[in-house]
């Protein structure tokens, strides 16, 4: 029989195990261009948090009584596919549950000579790809910056930092136990690593950042973030990777929900106009004739007098100014 585990019922923050159901099924057959998998190894990951709850999303949620989905490294037991054999070892996306049949176009093969085959749901597969992708492509980390990576000692961040060395960075994690900060420091070899747990942790970050933070590897978003953000220095790097913090939450946070930003890869990027001096030119030009032609409309709200200053500040910051406020002086 294929046991098969099931959402049961979508949680409200949490998750319990009522909210899975075991079920027995029978054992597929495979049709042409298919193959019989039995489950070897099935990664856990965060998203399924998000895959459990109806909430519109980057994609479609477990139906209720649908087996939790899932990577899974499988292997053929029987197969109407001829690129793959019995005994075969393969990636595919079986979910949760000991059998599947699955389109031999959807596996990839996996070779236990070059790694245990597990390591495709981790360091070689999904993890590790968005380690090194979205420190690389987005992190952009130079020789002597400071890198903070959170949740550190897991499947993203034990990566991301450890690529951050490579690159000849200073690494501080972010984990939350002594025993993971141990092994973040002493095996995964990161100069620092902070007890999310125990320590208050804007002090420890500025304790162990003495020259601000360059890129932070962002696993978690919510407090760990808005702690970083007090020390970034000028021209940081953020990639939003991960937003755990969240997940199991039944309200907006107080501040900004990033999760957005995260499924359309949209930035947010801090502006100085004393930067952009290049532009002056074409700024006085395109603005002055777009004014002439007719194409930009301009108001002015206008106080009289200089004493009017204080109460026109006061007012503005209250929106009470419609328009560009100025003060005839004289
Ligand atoms: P992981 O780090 O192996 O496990 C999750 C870890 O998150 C936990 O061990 C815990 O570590 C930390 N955590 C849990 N709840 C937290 C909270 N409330 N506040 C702060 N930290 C908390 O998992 P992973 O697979 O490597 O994933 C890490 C992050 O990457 C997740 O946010 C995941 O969604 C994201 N991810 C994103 C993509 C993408 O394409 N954007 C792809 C893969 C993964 P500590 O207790 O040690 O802090």
């Amino acid at each position: 029989m294929n046991t098969q585990i099931v959402l049961a019922s979508r949680p409200i923050g949490e998750p319990t195990l009522n909210d899975f159901r075991t079920v027995s099924t029978a054992i597929p057959k495979p049709a042409a261009g298919e193959v019989l998998l039995a489950t070897k190894f099935l990664s856990l990951d965060p998203y399924m948090r998000g895959r459990m709850s109806a909430t519109k999303s980057y994609a479609e949620p477990v139906a209720l009584g649908g087996v939790m989905v899932g990577q899974t490294v499988s292997e053929v037991l029987e197969s109407a596919d001829p690129t793959y054999r019995t005994g075969e070892i393969v990636l595919s996306a079986n979910g949760w549950q000991t059998h599947a049949v699955a389109p031999g176009k959807t596996l990839r093969k996996l070779d236990a000579e070059i790694a245990p085959v597990s390591y495709a749901l981790g360091i070689l597969g999904t993890p590790g790809k968005t380690a090194y992708c979205a420190l690389l492509d987005i992190g952009r980390p130079k020789p002597g910056e400071t890198v903070v990576v959170s949740a550190a000692s897991g499947a993203v961040g034990s990566v991301a930092g450890q690529i951050a060395k490579i690159k000849g960075c200073r690494v501080v994690g972010i984990a939350g136990s002594d025993e993971k900060c141990t092994y973040v420091t002493d095996v995964l070899g990161f100069d620092q690593c902070i007890n999310r747990r125990k320590a208050d942790l804007p002090k420890a970050l500025a304790q162990v950042c003495p020259n601000g933070i360059d890129v932070y590897f962002d696993n978690t978003a919510g407090t760990i973030l808005t702690a970083v953000l007090g020390l970034i220095n000028v021209g940081a790097r953020i990639p939003l990777v991960g937003l755990i913090e969240h997940y199991n939450a039944t309200a907006l946070p107080a501040g900004p929900y990033l999760g957005p930003l995260l499924t359309n890869r949209a930035k947010i990027e801090g502006f100085l106009v004393s930067d952009h001096s290049a532009h002056s030119a074409a700024f006085a030009r395109d603005v002055a004739g777009w004014m002439r032609d007719g194409k930009l409309h301009y108001k002015e709200d206008v106080l009289d007098g200089l004493d009017k200053a204080p109460q026109g500040l006061i007012g503005m910051l209250r929106g009470e100014n419609f328009g560009k406020l100025i003060v005839r002086v004289s």
